[in-house]
């Protein structure tokens, strides 16, 4: 406030920024409104035009496929891996066509897709990769962090990821040659930000865009996240590795309080599900059980309500949306049933900053 500026493209935009340059080698960052926006500008960006089709993961939230949708493209889904929820690689080559423009790979719970894999895929067909690492803030694959290995890659800052600020995102751009037009894009069709920098007398209309970027308000507030990034994200993995040894060796490091976790051995007693390793360079969103039927899921759900744990699922597979049952008919009607499987059958268990604590309280 007392800087006496608190619109976009602020003081702290340009600090959070930078920090994502300098830290994880990103070639050039914009601090966007949210995670769904900066998929919609890569879907401007990358010229994605009516008749184009973009190949998405089944098993992942509605804006990785919506962002293309809006620019009129067809969506061609993928299964997800029978044993992991993240796109099985292999599948992706059938599905392409002299109409594909892009691959999205979508780190599901910070988890990576094999980007080696994909990125060799891409390059063959000469396709744009965006990463949908809306949840793979500080993860890494075979020491490169996630969201470096695409064109383009988006994360987010909602209010449910690692770090947050309610309501925000990140473009990346990696590839050089999008940068200019992507800083247009993001100042609603201007060379405002060529302006902001002295680079230009006057700036004005050059191409579509939208307004793209957040208060600096919200950078400000995502700005103290990123100053405890570290401490943030050592706890989670602390949470993390806490379910884990408890679930796969029942032993209890003692961080999560006793009383709590009896109650949820309690809950999922009797019941069938497997866990899911975390790569040792993974962020610890999410501590998720996949249970064997969707029977059992509901039994987890119930018993852990009913002991006053939020408990939730998570994505429906999209290929069986009623969304694309209208518009995608012929893909609705294909059965990914790994994606269906962790639509039906995983459940992720409550993973935040305050559980140690919280967890006394049981
Ligand atoms: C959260 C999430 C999004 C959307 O992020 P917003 O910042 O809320 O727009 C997109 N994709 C995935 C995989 C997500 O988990």
């Amino acid at each position: 406030m007392r800087l006496g500026k608190i619109s976009g493209n602020g003081e702290f935009t340009r600090r959070c920024q930078h920090f994502f340059e300098s830290r994880y080698g990103f070639h050039k960052c914009l601090l966007t409104t949210s995670c769904t926006d900066a998929l919609e500008m890569a879907a401007i960006l990358l010229d994605i035009k009516p008749g184009d089709e973009v190949i998405v993961p089944s098993f992942t939230f509605v804006s990785t496929a919506n962002a293309f949708v809006l620019r009129g493209a067809t969506i061609l889904f993928v299964d997800s891996k029978q044993d992991h929820p993240t796109m099985d690689e292999s599948l992706i080559e059938a599905l392409i066509t002299s109409k594909t423009k892009a691959i999205v790979a979508v780190h599901y719970g910070g988890l990576g897709c094999q980007m080696d894999v994909i990125m060799d895929i891409a390059s063959r067909y000469n396709l744009f990769v965006v990463e949908d690492a809306a949840q793979a803030i500080d993860s890494f694959q075979e020491g490169r962090p996630l969201g470096s290995f695409g064109h383009l890659a988006c994360f987010s800052f909602h209010e449910t990821k690692n770090i947050q600020c309610g309501e925000a995102g990140l473009l990346v751009i990696n590839d050089p040659s999008l940068v200019k037009r992507a800083e247009i894009i993001w100042e609603k069709g201007t060379d405002r930000a060529a302006f902001s920098r002295g680079e230009i007398q006057k700036y004005g209309w050059k191409d579509i865009g939208s307004s793209f970027l957040p208060s600096d308000l919200s950078a400000a507030f995502l700005w103290a996240q990123l100053e405890n990034l570290d401490c943030i994200q050592s706890r989670r993995k602390e949470i993390w590795e806490a379910y884990h040894q408890f679930f796969t060796h029942g032993i209890e490091l003692g961080l999560l309080d006793s009383g709590f976790l009896h109650q949820v051995r309690m809950s999922v007693k009797d019941l069938s599900f497997t866990t899911v390793s975390r790569a040792s360079e993974a962020n610890a969103h999410l501590y998720f059980l996949v249970f064997d039927t969707g029977r059992d899921r509901s039994l987890a759900l119930q018993n852990l309500m009913e002991n006053e744990i939020l408990a939730v699922f998570h994505y429906q597979s999209l290929h069986r949306s009623s969304f694309a049952k209208v518009h995608f008919p012929g893909q609705a009607e294909k059965s990914l049933h790994a994606a269906d499987h962790f639509s039906d059958c995983l459940l992720r268990l409550p993973l935040f900053y305050e559980l140690p604590e919280l967890s006394k309280s049981f």
